[in-house]
């Protein structure tokens, strides 16, 4: 990041890496050449290598800085140590320059989000107060009324590292600025806070990683009229995990909303027979039914009364959830092998209550639903046939109906709350917020960590770019010389992804409508079209597996599973059943397919919606004057006040805050306002401050007093390159 620093000597204080803590401090103890023999604080010696030790500011104010950009020597230690210094003292949110870093403070900070808070960063200029999400909204709401501008704010990192919180802080905040201070019965904001609460009942579930884990993206467009005051809403979600409706493992949960209703009032669990999770195949797989601190009864009607406001009706409300129990039922259908070959019928009266409750929930025929779970009709030029299905490929078609039946009623939500809640047509401009899944690589990878990786790549490249033009802003603004200043750009992965023809997405999708093709097929011909490509790699020891260099870094992808999770297909005998239910809502949730697309003749596939869909985020976002957010999660014990060194380093890596530093340093990283750099460097050329000097022409004179080069003087400010101030602070300790 910071070139090899030039004025270390015996005595000086510095930054040495370390592989369990990231970075550790201590003093030069000697130096042979390029090797450097330090003494380290924690009381060991270590030797390094002269160009991987960093300067450290002894300087550095005890509690730290609000912003990575008033360090003195801006590299990666510095930044890691004003990090954790800074969480020490419960300041979780840091700026770096327009970025907010948040740290996740997994405990409820006193008044840090109460109404006095909002009503002191109401108009305060950005930086005045210390950083905080109220501050980033603040400026998007007054960018946005000032300029009549569209703004953006994009809250990205990983699981569990609070996105979904901030997100709902900024939306508080913004409904706050924006509201009416009339309570005439359901106001918009009200419904736009309170389809959160919705939409986490469904789209959330506990995982390893966090015990409210969003299952989907969402990016929520907040509308504002001419006053400034919210008009209007619109909710697109993104990819809801659809596996984990019928597969759940060990400690994780299903989908809140299932355990809910489990736990709803007494009528309600007689009248859709329900019992206690664990009686159920989709929810007893894992031994976790309860949280801690956490009632689902509670929780329940409280999920109820935010349906209310948001606009969904009694008559909905029951219908949702009798879809829900529905689903209970349906994982409960057991088949076992049926008199003929290759058959299976329900495997016991159990098996039969449960088939029979589903049919009677649904409203839709007993025998119907029976045969498209364990039948398939065949279309031959002859004649039309009605094929059995194994006991093993009915329980896959009753899984395929129960994930396509609730991400079917996911997005009916997310549709109903945009109709309810309305859009403005009239709309003056909005506030897009973003809460989306950050960089995934695990052990094992399939399409869903693909799709994931692929839109942080598309958001990396909108970042980069962002954060390119605001360094140009900022050297305009100084009348500073930034020509050459190198710009990296990940445009060659996202070409390896999305390039129409021959991208990875369209060779799946080529596979995927090929009969004949298997993941074998699928991944020779990756490693055939990409043999060449710097941004592919082919693993030695696998035939299947492939690995993409992502600008986070390398992940390495199974491709068992693509062909199945990218196509898009409902089978024609759950549209047929569903479609013919009593229920108009259960009705509603599977329209009538158009003629020329029914059956097979017709192909879509998750993949390449999801790239289209991304597209025109990536189309809104460039519209809007975006402000980013990363979360950070300091620990992955979800614990208070633990602060793992090497874990948050790597998640400053993955959501670009360190790209975003080192774009900056390869400019000017460090700047200080003429008479900060007079107070500091002064003593370095009494004679520059003699008498009634000009500020701007006695920097120069210090600057050129000690021989530097290359840096630049603005119209207020020194810009100083990488390691000069250590330079600087070097020759003051001589003198
Ligand atoms: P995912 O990608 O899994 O949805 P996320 O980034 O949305 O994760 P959150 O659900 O927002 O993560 O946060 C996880 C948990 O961390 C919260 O349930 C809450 O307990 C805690 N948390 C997050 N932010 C804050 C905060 N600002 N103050 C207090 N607790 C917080
Ligand atoms: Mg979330």
């Amino acid at each position: 990041m910071q070139g090899t620093p030039v004025n270390i000597i015996v005595g000086s204080h510095v930054w040495v890496e370390d592989s369990e803590v990231a970075w550790i401090d201590g003093e030069v103890e000697k130096i042979n050449g390029q090797e450097v023999v330090i003494q380290a604080t924690i009381g060991k010696t270590v030797t390094a290598k002269l160009s991987k030790i960093y300067p450290k500011d002894v300087e550095a104010p005890a509690g730290g800085v609000d912003d990575m950009t008033k360090l003195s020597y801006l590299h990666e230690p510095g930044v890691l140590q004003n990090l954790k210094i800074r969480y020490e003292l419960n300041e979780i949110y840091t700026y770096t320059g327009n970025i907010l870093i948040a740290i996740n403070p997994f405990q409820r900070l006193p008044h840090i989000y109460d109404a006095h808070m909002m009503q002191q960063y109401k108009g305060a200029p950005f930086g005045e107060l210390s950083p905080h999400v109220f501050a980033v909204a603040d400026v998007a709401y007054r960018a946005m009324i000032n300029e009549g501008k569209s703004n953006s704010i994009l809250v990205s990192g990983e699981s569990g590292a609070g996105k979904t919180e901030t997100t709902k802080m900024l939306m508080r905040y913004l409904a706050y600025l924006g509201g009416r201070a009339v309570t005439e019965g359901r106001t918009v904001e009200q419904q736009v806070l309170e389809s959160n609460p919705v939409l986490e009942a469904f789209g959330n579930a506990k995982t390893v990683r966090n015990n409210n884990s969003s299952r989907f993206g969402k990016f929520v467009e907040i509308q504002f009229d001419k006053q400034g005051r919210i008009s209007g809403a619109a909710i697109r979600t993104y990819l809801l995990e659809r596996s984990r409706v019928c597969q759940i493992s060990d400690p994780e949960r299903n989908y809140h909303c299932f355990y809910l209703l489990c736990a709803a009032p007494q009528e309600e669990i007689e009248k859709y027979k329900l019992g206690h999770p664990k009686t159920f195949h989709y929810l007893n797989q894992s031994k976790c039914f309860e949280l801690v601190g956490i009632s689902d009864a509670h929780d329940y009607l409280a999920t109820r009364r935010a349906m209310d406001i948001v606009g969904i009706s009694e008559k909905e409300q029951e219908a949702i959830f009798r879809v829900v129990a529905a689903i209970l039922h349906i994982g409960n259908i057991d088949f076992t092998k049926g008199k003929e070959v290759d058959s299976s019928v329900p495997k016991d009266d159990k098996a039969k209550f449960h088939l029979k409750t589903a049919a009677e929930l649904l409203m839709c025929d007993l025998k119907a639903l029976e045969d498209a779970l364990c039948k398939r009709v065949m279309v031959t030029p002859e004649e039309v046939i009605k094929r059995s299905l194994d006991p093993q490929s009915a329980v896959t078609s009753r899984d395929g109906l129960a994930k396509t039946v609730y991400s079917r009623l996911f997005d009916w939500l997310v549709n109903k709350i945009n109709n309810s809640i309305g859009q403005d047509p009239n709309s003056r401009s909005l506030i897009g917020v973003l809460d989306i899944y950050g960089f995934e690589s695990f052990k094992t990878n399939s399409f869903e960590q693909f799709c994931i990786n692929f839109t942080n790549e598309k958001l990396q490249q909108h970042f980069n770019q962002h954060v390119f033009k605001m360094e140009q802003e900022e050297y305009t603004k100084e009348a500073i010389d930034w020509s050459y200043i190198e710009f990296v750009d990940n445009q060659d992965v996202l070409d390896l992804i999305e390039k129409k023809p021959g991208g990875i997405v369209a060779l799946l999708d080529e596979a995927c409508m090929f009969p004949k093709s298997t993941h074998e097929t699928f991944a020779n011909k990756l490693y055939q079209t990409f043999k060449t490509h710097k941004r592919f790699i082919k693993p030695k020891l696998s035939r299947t597996d492939f690995a993409v260099a992502h600008y986070a870094g390398e992940v390495l992808y199974q491709s068992d599973l693509f062909l199945d999770k990218n196509k898009d297909y409902v089978i024609p005998e759950h549209q047929d059943l569903l479609g013919a239910s009593k229920c108009p809502f259960v009705v509603g949730l599977f329209p009538p397919l158009p003629e020329e697309s029914s059956k097979s003749s017709k192909f879509s596939s998750i993949g390449s919606r999801f790239k289209l869909q991304l597209q025109q985020l990536m189309e809104t976002l460039n519209s809007t004057e975006p402000h980013y957010i990363r979360c950070v999660k300091p620990n992955n014990l979800l614990k208070p006040a633990i602060f793992e060194n090497v874990n948050i380093m790597q998640q400053l890596r993955c959501g670009g805050v360190l790209e975003a530093i080192r774009i900056s340093c390869a400019g000017y990283p460090t700047r200080k306002p003429f008479f900060e750099f007079i107070n500091r460097f002064g003593l370095l050329s009494p004679a520059a401050l003699e008498g009634n000097y000009d500020e701007k022409v006695a920097c120069k004179k210090i600057l050129d007093s000690i021989g530097l080069k290359g840096y630049q003087i603005g119209k207020t400010k020194v810009f100083l390159r990488a390691g000069q101030m250590a330079e600087l602070d070097a020759r003051r300790s001589e003198v």
